[in-house]
């Protein structure tokens, strides 16, 4: 912001000071924007599988059926409901990382939440038969709130566990880094991201194929998450992937104390 005085006449002929404060709107008009622009997407997102319920609904209403039909038509009504939840639920977590005033930094144990994500997502790597193993320090810790580390991880880990084939196998390591970050990895042996799409996947409501991904289950803001919470942190996040595998990797403050 800048400030100035300027002396003008009044309508008695005195002289009289103001203060002119001049804020920067630069950084507030680009939120704006980008909040408009989010208005815009989930608008979008949202759209879609209501529409699909509402007219699925309709026409099993309407129409008479073979109970084939009519439990295809039903399995589309469950399954864009469910991605209706997932969608707000990440619009939630988004909104709560959003609303967070400032970053409180915290500690919690990297093997700790590693342990805690794989046993959320137990069930599901067991359904797919996914070998995971965690390769990380007992003494390694970070410099935030367990939830914020949980998050990164669930999400990385969950993809995996989505986007490969079933009995493929995971790895979540950690490694210190030189600076005072230490940098998280999740490593799946699936067939890859296109390397056009690579660059893109961290964008909010991105999929690399939107049809595939949506009957997963997937909403596209998972990563979005991930970079938010990340470079709120001062950390980075980015991937490697081939057609032997993907490897995402996130850096976040280490904390040197014990938690
Ligand atoms: P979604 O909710 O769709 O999973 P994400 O933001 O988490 O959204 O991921 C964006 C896209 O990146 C996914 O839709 C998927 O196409 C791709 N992707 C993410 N992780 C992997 C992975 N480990 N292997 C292959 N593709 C992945």
């Amino acid at each position: 912001q800048v400030m100035g005085a300027v002396v003008y006449k009044n309508e008695y002929g005195e002289n009289e000071e103001v203060v002119i404060v001049l804020h920067d709107v630069s950084n507030l008009k680009e939120l704006e924007l980008m909040r408009k622009d989010l208005v815009a997407n989930v608008s979008h997102e949202l759209r879609t599988p209501l529409t699909a319920v509402q007219g699925f609904a309709e026409t099993l209403l309407e129409e008479k059926l073979d109970e084939e039909t009519q439990a295809h038509f039903i399995k589309i009504i469950k399954n864009e409901s469910i991605r209706l939840s997932s969608l707000l639920e990440d619009l939630l977590t988004l909104s709560k990382l959003e609303g967070a005033e400032e970053r409180k930094t915290g500690c919690c144990n990297v093997k700790g939440a590693a342990l805690k994500v794989v046993d959320l997502l137990n069930q599901k790597i067991i359904q797919k038969k996914h070998n995971v193993n965690i390769e990380i320090d007992e003494d390694l810790n970070v410099g935030v709130y367990c939830d914020y580390i949980e998050q990164v991880l669930l999400n990385y880990v969950e993809n995996s566990v989505k986007y490969t084939p079933d009995g493929t196998d995971i790895k979540i390591s950690a490694l210190k880094e030189d600076n005072n970050f230490i940098r998280l990895i999740v490593r799946d042996n699936g067939s890859g991201i296109p390397l056009k799409d690579q660059k893109r996947v961290f964008e909010r409501f991105f999929r690399v194929d939107r049809s595939r991904e949506s009957q997963l289950g997937g909403t596209g803001l998972g990563l979005s998450i991930v970079k938010h919470i990340v470079e709120g942190f001062g950390g980075e996040v980015g991937l490697i992937s081939n057609k032997d595998g993907t490897s995402f990797w996130a850096t976040l403050p280490k904390q040197k104390e014990v938690c």
